[in-house]
């Protein structure tokens, strides 16, 4: 069995600030830390299960979080980033037999993570997706679903587990962390790793045949910027059109469009 785990910070136990989620700031390591023991802690949970190999995008900010030495021997660990449109599941191909999320947060949008935003927090005001709020989580689950590849488990904030349960009931989820306002309400960073662990065996334990979702026949994606002015600049993108002075609209019937656009429009 083949697995892809996507792994972010801004949802990992007990974040609640921006510069805890910035290489460059003397909070980070910790988090840093933090978000490689929940991966490894996926990891192991995949492998009890049964998984032989297990694929890791390092998925946050420069794609350099994580200390690969901390992951068990049989992960493949992608750090970087490509440019290629599938973004935070870079390297996913229809070989890989179910997918995790780790350390996802809300999107931007919402107010149930301090860091609440999708993709950029400085260039975005938030993101929808046929009329729904669009997360980093489900820009990436109907990338999956367009692959064919069930969707396991989701780690991360209340709200975007959440959001996973709606988008299928069947994935299993881990809140590590509630957001509420500036702060956060956290689980014990130990406490999470092991439900983490847990949880991703018992996910891929399941019967995944009921974690595919079918996808909408017809896509519009809404992004609305912090400035106007970047609004015009990305209205002249091929299908893009103003749809007021600071957001824009692009419609599509084929999702690769979507991820595309998304690699483009931020
Ligand atoms: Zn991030």
């Amino acid at each position: 069995m083949k697995i892809y785990i996507s792994a972010d910070i801004e949802g990992v136990a007990g974040i609640a600030a921006w510069e805890e989620a910035r290489s460059s700031s003397a909070s980070f390591p910790y988090f840093a830390r933090q978000m490689t023991r929940e991966v490894a802690a996926a990891c192991k949970g995949a492998s009890n299960a049964g998984a032989d190999e297990v694929w890791v995008k390092d998925a946050h900010g420069s794609g350099r979080n994580m200390d690969p030495s901390m992951l068990p021997e049989n992960t493949r660990l992608i750090r970087g980033w490509s440019g290629h449109p599938y973004k935070m599941l870079h390297g996913i191909d229809k070989t890989f037999h179910a997918i995790g999320f780790v350390g996802y947060h809300s999107h931007g949008g919402a107010n149930t993570n301090p860091l609440a935003h999708t993709i950029s927090s400085v260039t975005i005001d938030y993101m929808k997706l046929n009329g729904e709020y669009l997360s980093e989580f489900l820009l990436h689950a109907y990338l999956a679903s367009y692959l064919g590849i069930p969707i396991a488990f989701l780690s991360g904030d209340k709200g975007i587990c959440q959001e996973a349960k709606k988008f299928n009931k069947n994935i299993v989820t881990v809140a590590v962390n509630e957001g509420a306002g500036a702060s956060s309400i956290s689980l014990h960073p130990n406490r999470a790793i092991r439900l983490i662990e847990k949880e991703m065996g018992n996910a891929l334990r399941g019967d995944l045949s009921q974690n595919h979702t079918e996808l909408p026949k017809h896509f519009k994606l809404e992004i609305a910027y912090n400035d106007h002015t970047v609004a015009y600049r990305y209205s002249l993108y091929p299908g893009a059109r103003r749809n007021s002075p600071n957001s824009i609209v692009f419609e599509t019937d084929d999702y690769y469009e979507i991820m595309r656009a998304t690699s483009f429009l931020v």
